[in-house]
């Protein structure tokens, strides 16, 4: 019976525990599952040959986890981190009025608004390292000091040790996003 052979065509979302999660599947992955926040929603990205229920059990299993980090990582969590890392490196002149996640950011990890205090991080930031995302908080924290991109801007950056290292994470990032890079898992 050819037909049993033929592969069923499935659908590009799962839903797990009411939320839809976007399937993205590769023929070109090989073993592992990934799964991120991109504009506040969750995407799996999958290997083609996974058979169906194994699919739908990863991806429930890395839903959960990735919700579950969310709820211990609220926005108040987040501005206390901020406010812990303006006191240990930016002798705590820079006050945010709100730090909060925020799903409607797309191509920056975060922002701020100098005038009102405000500062917002990306959602797709809960999947950085620790440090990268301290980075992305000083950062938005120093420009509550300093506006501009300019040398006293990077001075007050300067007490961070992994500034350099956090600023090439992020470069490898846009790198892999503008060209298309994938991780090579053979
Ligand atoms: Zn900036």
């Amino acid at each position: 019976m050819p037909s049993r052979l033929r592969r069923e065509p499935r659908p590009d979302t799962l839903a797990v525990d009411g939320e839809t999660v976007s399937i993205r599947r590769s023929a070109r992955r090989r073993r592992t599952v990934s799964a991120r926040f991109e504009e506040g929603r969750i995407v799996a990205l999958v290997p083609e040959a996974l058979p169906a229920a194994e699919e739908r059990r990863l991806v429930e299993q890395l839903t959960r986890r990735l919700r579950s980090r969310e709820t211990r990582t609220g926005d108040a969590e987040l501005e206390t981190r901020a406010r812990t890392l303006s006191a240990r490196y930016l002798g705590g002149r820079a006050e945010p009025s709100s730090v909060r996640w925020s799903g409607r950011q797309q191509r920056r990890w975060g922002s701020c608004t100098p005038s009102t205090g405000e500062i917002r991080i990306s959602e797709s930031a809960r999947a950085l390292p620790e440090e990268v995302l301290d980075y992305v908080l000083l950062h938005e924290l120093a420009h509550l000091i300093e506006p501009g991109h300019g040398p006293r801007f990077w001075a007050e950056l300067a007490g961070y040790p992994r500034l350099e290292r956090a600023r090439g994470f992020l470069d490898g990032v846009s790198f892999a996003q503008d060209r298309g890079l994938t991780t090579p898992t053979g």
